[in-house]
């Protein structure tokens, strides 16, 4: 069989052909944004991952040895949602992603995160959390919205989905109140400062990452946010002094340990994006998490139905 040229490759993410919801891991899209709190656009976002993800078509991960085309992936397109409807788009959310066994969800703003941790922890009970973002997203409502984007962690710590004692947040560097900050460590979250990245290095905190995780299954959450702009302008609320794209890569290639139940990359808006480098990022974060299950099924340290 010839291998079509990246450019040529279709249009689903790693231009998998599989597309069954059968499969032990599947990829999907939330084209979700109505719960963003300034520029809107991620709806956009599932399908500019999966266009720039033909960047990595073309071998194996050069650190993980893993190549996605080996792994048992199918990608199942888009979550139905309910347009202008912010709670009936939350529940055919968890209904999508109830049933399958390991979801890794292109936003999307970070909303859809409340629903995809209700699905996973129906049935596992609550679990650890590795953030990546700007902001801490622990806001009681967004603007007066509950299910804001910005309150996703409120919600998800309220509703009893995660442990925070197991929770951290890695990147965070926006304005906010005080008291939100103190209310989310008062709760057990740990929250590591971008420039706690930049003063000690990713190596530092990602060994803070698995030991705040510990052997707990543990759902990563990745806002493309917490990243600098100059590496990933197209999203909605961005913060300067934020994570260089390969400080975010020298700590997912560290996070091997971690039990994984579940992944999402939100709040990619591709219309404020230049040359694809956000898609671009969002993709490759993508198949990190991808390649990382993939290596930790090689160790026999996690097993795929
Ligand atoms: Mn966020
Ligand atoms: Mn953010």
């Amino acid at each position: 069989m010839t291998v079509p040229a990246t450019y040529a490759v279709a249009p689903t993410f790693l231009g998998i052909e599989r597309r069954d919801r059968a499969a032990a891991i599947s990829i999907a899209g939330i084209p979700f944004d109505i719960g963003t709190s300034n520029r809107s656009g991620t709806r956009f976002g599932p399908a500019a991952i999966r266009q720039a993800s033909r960047m990595l078509v073309d071998g194996a991960h050069p650190v993980h040895w893993i190549d996605p085309a080996a792994l048992p992936l199918a990608d199942i397109g888009d979550f139905d949602l309910a347009l202008g409807d912010i709670p009936a788009s939350l529940a055919r959310i968890e209904e999508a992603a109830h049933g399958l066994s390991h979801l890794v969800a292109l936003g999307g703003d970070h909303g859809v995160t409340l629903p995809l941790l209700r699905a996973i922890a129906r049935r596992r009970g609550p679990l650890a959390l590795v953030h990546f973002d700007a902001h801490v997203d622990t806001w009681p409502d967004t603007f007066g919205q509950r299910y804001g984007h910005g309150s996703v962690f409120y919600n998800a710590i309220e509703e009893g989905l995660l442990d925070p004692r197991r929770t951290i947040q890695v990147g965070i560097r926006s304005p906010m109140g005080r008291d939100i900050f103190d209310w989310t460590i008062a709760r057990g979250v740990t929250i590591v400062p971008a420039m706690e990245i930049h003063e000690t290095g990713p190596a530092a905190v990602a060994a803070r990452i698995r030991d705040t995780v510990g052997n707990a299954p543990a759902y990563l959450s990745f806002d493309i946010d917490a990243l600098d702009p100059a590496c990933a302008p197209g999203t909605g609320t961005p913060e300067i002094g934020g994570l260089s794209s390969w400080q975010a890569q020298a700590m997912l290639r560290r996070l091997e340990g971690i039990t994984f139940v579940g992944c999402d990359i939100v709040e990619v808006a591709p219309a404020y994006d230049v040359s694809e480098i956000t898609a671009l990022a969002g993709a490759t974060v993508a198949w990190e998490y991808v390649c990382l299950l993939g290596r930790a099924v090689a160790d026999g340290r996690m097993r795929l139905p």
